[in-house]
């Protein structure tokens, strides 16, 4: 086989796998409803390398605010979110809501200083046994660990109007819990932030986008008003407001699919979509890895100490 041959095949071949993707998409997700509200996903917005690709550079981070800007969107937080897509103002196509999973200390340092350069609010999702410590929760490929934003940086940067939420105590696949392991996961987070903040906190992020129905359940008994997940099972045009679709931001994004999650209605919105999906079927694997871990440091350290931590 030639060169030119190879080169054609490979293109027919990608062609015809993009072709299969976006049948499959079509038919299992399909497009947005026409009332939702894009919600972006980001995790850490920091200069040091990660291996795990859901970071997001200051560089980047400022080159998507600007583009927002440009397009005169005005980011919103999730319960405002919410709020809007509830009276049905989603349909104007000109809020983009931000949230930040996990809340380490790189959103303090780059990422709020340009927030508030353009005046966006955000909501920030706090693992809150973790409050000022590194992420030990975590896998940490290559063993880079990051710092979590401290209660006094929580504090300030709440009293300026960014909004935070429930990321669990200890960041694990809430579906694998028993019933008490979940309440003090749910209860527990909500408890210490209201504590903290003195203001009820009313949005969850499922750690990983993972839950089930006993989990939405439970989330709605201990008092949250809205959750969120990454991709979700049902369809696109369906919107639950305990289990919403979020857009992950990526390393790897550029400004052109950076733009297909913030205009959703777009020709290629389903690329990023079933990209985001891709990405986040692929965490099962983080999951697996963190159970692993686990085993090997001490299985039952996690729910030893059930006081809340004061750093
Ligand atoms: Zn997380």
């Amino acid at each position: 086989m030639n060169i030119v041959t190879f080169l054609i095949t490979a293109v027919v071949i990608s062609c015809g796998l993009l072709f299969l993707g976006y049948l499959v998409w079509r038919s299992r997700f399909g497009r947005p409803a026409s009332n939702y509200i894009p919600i972006l996903a980001y995790h850490k917005v920091d200069k040091k390398f990660e291996l795990g690709g859901t970071w997001t550079t200051p560089g980047q981070f400022q080159k998507h605010m600007d583009y927002i800007k440009a397009k005169g969107m005005i980011p919103v937080t999730l319960s405002r979110a919410v709020e809007l897509m509830k009276i049905g103002e989603g349909r104007n196509k000109k809020y983009v809501c931000l949230t930040f999973d996990d809340a380490y200390e790189g959103l303090y340092n780059y990422a709020w200083p340009i927030l508030q350069k353009h005046g966006f609010f955000a909501t920030i999702f706090v693992v809150t046994d973790y409050v000022g410590r590194e992420n030990d929760w975590d896998v940490n490929w290559g063993g880079r660990k990051f710092r979590h934003l401290g209660w006094k940086q929580i504090i300030e940067m709440s009293e300026a109007g960014i909004e935070f939420g429930a990321h669990t105590r200890t960041h694990q696949d809430l579906r694998r819990l028993d019933d008490e392991e979940l309440r003090n996961e749910l209860a527990g987070a909500k408890n210490i932030l209201e504590i903290y903040l003195g203001k009820k906190i009313g949005m969850l992020s499922y750690p990983f986008g993972r839950y089930d129905q006993r989990v939405i359940k439970a989330a709605g008994e201990y008092g949250y008003d809205a959750a969120c997940s990454l991709s979700p099972q049902m369809k696109n045009n369906q919107i639950n407001f305990m289990a919403l679709r979020r857009s992950a931001v990526y390393i790897t994004d550029v400004m052109w699919n950076y733009q297909n999650k913030i205009f959703q209605e777009g020709r290629f919105f389903w690329l990023q979509d079933l990209w985001c999906r891709m990405v986040n079927f692929c965490a099962g694997g983080t999951i697996v890895a963190q159970n692993t871990i686990k085993i090997f440091r001490s299985p039952k350290r996690i729910f030893r100490d059930k006081s809340p931590k004061n750093p």
